[in-house]
């Protein structure tokens, strides 16, 4: 018997996603945490779009209380190590080839970890922000992430050899009663309380940022899903504007998605495999037509 390779697409849901993107020469491509899997960076729900043990924290939460904010830098103390060294994997290079072929009006995602830019995406709009930097809420300084790292361990030294399994977003999941002590960062400019620069649950994402993918929505023929169970309505609103548009919807995705009963093509399978195939026939096709 063969074993099984579930993330691999069959035969026809290849060919059918191949035809899909043939058909719709303008993509707006949609990512989301199901395609740095590879790179070692957990999702937020499993295959039914539960939660992955506890949720992610909120807006409020940070903003709430200094011991929230003890309680979200303890935590992305732990989990920066890997976050800050995940690799781009061939899900992202594959869609990196995709924009140079230039099927695309815009590569949107919903992922904080930067590696579709680092596998060479040009223009990509990140929905929820970067965990590269962070934002002074008074002064509006941006710091470098990076940068905090030596600053956080150095006055935290009781966390510091901590090896907690990792969760989104450069989270861990790690609670401890030395939290009370930690030392959080604030602003070297104006004392002020830094947050990371990504959008947090409970948050809004900034008008500009939805405008200006809303607009590469509109100039697409068609939308493309991948990796996201569309569960957070930031993400899940440019499939209703698709439906409004009268563009199609494909998703390529293990598992469901919110979206599911509006879409023109479900793929079940891993990104890099079904998006590795994907371009390769795409640029046999190109070759072959020359
Ligand atoms: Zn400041």
């Amino acid at each position: 018997m063969q074993p099984l390779q579930p993330s691999q697409p069959s035969p026809a849901a290849g060919a059918a996603l191949f035809d899909f993107v043939q058909r719709h020469p303008r993509l707006f491509v949609l990512t989301g945490a199901g395609i740095s899997t590879d790179s070692g960076i957990p999702g937020y729900r499993d295959a039914r779009g539960q939660w992955q043990r506890s949720p992610p924290i909120t807006l409020q939460a940070f903003l709430g209380s200094h011991a929230g904010r003890q309680r979200y830098w303890a935590r992305s103390m732990l989990g920066w190590p890997l976050a800050g060294q995940a690799r781009p994997n061939d899900a992202h290079h594959a869609l990196a080839r995709l924009g140079e072929q230039g099927r695309m009006t815009a590569l949107v995602t919903q992922n904080v970890d930067g590696l579709h830019q680092r596998a060479g995406s040009q223009g990509v709009i990140e929905l929820h922000g970067s965990l590269a930097s962070a934002i002074c809420l008074d002064c509006g300084a941006s710091h470098d992430r990076a940068g905090l790292q030596d600053w956080l361990v150095s006055r935290n030294a009781a966390l510091r050899d901590v090896i907690a399994p990792p969760a989104a977003d450069g989270d861990v999941h790690f609670e401890s009663p030395l939290f009370a002590q930690f030392q959080v960062p604030d602003c070297g400019h104006c004392g002020g309380i830094l947050k990371p620069d990504v959008v947090f649950f409970g948050e809004s994402v900034p008008r500009a940022r939805v405008d200006a993918a809303r607009a590469a929505l509109a100039a697409a023929d068609a939308m493309l899903v991948v990796g996201s169970s569309l569960m957070v309505y930031s993400g899940y609103r440019f499939c209703v504007w698709a439906g409004q548009m009268d563009k199609p919807v494909a998703a390529l995705n293990l598992g469901t998605t919110r979206a599911d009963a509006m879409l023109a093509l479900k793929v079940e399978a891993g990104c890099a495999p079904a998006l590795q195939a994907l371009v390769s026939r795409l640029e046999q096709g190109a070759a072959g037509s020359r």
